[in-house]
């Protein structure tokens, strides 16, 4: 065994985060818990995972899921394009294996949403197979560790770190390969932080040549990056004579794909708010509306871009709501708007409709 794996080995059998996902290491719980984990904090999907595996106890209740009640349990955790193609892995899984996953690197590779990483997390840590990890904590400890000062997301780079990765798990012992990565990927997490990592407390101290050189903090190296191109958003609270709100499904491919929410879109440059908002609901949905008071002015960032969100309340005018730029329209009650799956700005917009309706309740 070389002595950086060893050192890992030790360490992380010294303890590890107590973690749901831990508890369990069956395929279909290491592969939820590495998809959900995927850009985001380990404290922000436990819970997720949680109400995830009880309504979806295993591959087979997936499969056989509502799309909207996979949206529902997925919403607020963003990328919904992930939820979609768990569903839609999980359903081959059970036409095309017996519905459990495949233990082999091809046939998960050939799932939706399955790539190499997500394909090295189940085999390592569920099936005990020597397949590398490469995630952005294992990326930064690879970069100092061996002190590489070129962009480690340009592909030549790229290949080589993902043969260190696999240097390291392959010299593990085996039955260990799980561990070994999983130590990776802790250390990254926990000990070599993006900033100010805790050299004194690292295993790797002494093999580490970014640490040794004095270029830990400059490590991985960063490419500049253009802003994101930034677009003003509107959308409309409508509500018709009952007092319901119009919402509208978004088509099932794209952002926010199969998702609810409030009418509206992009303004066109120079476009006013109210006009922009009347226009593209007319164009939605096919209704009139008259703009009433602001809701909302919500920030958000995308991967690719960012938005500002002007939020209005609204009145039907005239007109049947009809799909037309949109997968369904429905007029549902305000109670329930929670019932749907909504991205994390629409369901901001819900709520303060819901604190201006109790004002006016209380008043
Ligand atoms: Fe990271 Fe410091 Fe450990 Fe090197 S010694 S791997 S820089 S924490």
């Amino acid at each position: 065994m070389s002595p950086i794996t060893q050192r890992l080995l030790a360490w992380i059998a010294g303890g590890r985060r107590d973690l749901p996902w831990r508890r369990r290491r069956d395929p279909y719980a290491v592969w939820i818990s590495e998809v959900m984990l995927q850009q985001t904090q380990a404290a922000t999907v436990v819970p997720y995972f949680e109400n995830w595996l009880a309504r979806f106890p295993d591959v087979q209740a997936l499969a056989a899921a509502p799309l909207d009640d996979v949206l529902k349990v997925w919403e607020g955790l963003g990328y919904y394009a992930r939820a979609r193609n768990l569903q839609a892995a999980a359903q081959c899984i059970v036409e095309q294996h017996g519905g459990s996953l495949p233990a082999d690197r091809r046939a998960l590779l050939a799932l939706p949403g399955v790539g190499r990483y997500t394909a090295g997390a189940i085999l390592s840590l569920a099936f005990g197979q020597a397949e590398p990890v490469l995630d952005g904590n294992v990326r930064r400890v690879l970069c100092r560790l061996y002190d590489i000062a070129e962009d480690p997301r340009a592909p030549a780079v790229e290949r080589s770190l993902w043969e260190l990765a696999a240097v390291l798990v392959e010299a593990a012992p085996p039955g260990q390969a799980g561990d070994l990565n999983e130590a990776l990927m802790e250390l990254g997490a926990l000990v070599c932080t993006p900033v100010a990592p805790v050299c004194s407390a690292c295993p790797l101290r002494e093999h580490c040549l970014a640490h040794a050189r004095g270029t830990a903090a400059e490590r991985p190296i960063r490419r500049p990056k253009a802003p994101p191109p930034h677009f003003d958003v509107v959308a409309g609270a409508i509500r018709d004579r009952q007092g319901r709100c119009l919402i509208v499904r978004r088509p099932a491919q794209g952002l926010l794909g199969g998702l609810w929410g409030f009418p509206g879109g992009v303004l066109e440059p120079d476009e006013a708010a109210t006009e922009g908002l009347a226009r593209t609901i007319r164009e939605q949905t096919g209704v009139e509306m008259r703009a009433g008071a602001p809701l909302a002015r919500i920030k958000h960032a995308y991967t690719h871009f960012r938005i500002t969100l002007h939020a209005f309340a609204g009145e039907l005018v005239s007109g049947e709501a009809q799909p037309l730029r949109c997968a369904e329209v429905r007029w549902v009650t305000h109670q329930a708007l929670a019932d749907y799956a909504f991205p994390v700005t629409d369901r901001k917009i819900a709520a303060v409709m819901e604190s201006s309706l109790q004002a006016v309740r209380s008043a």
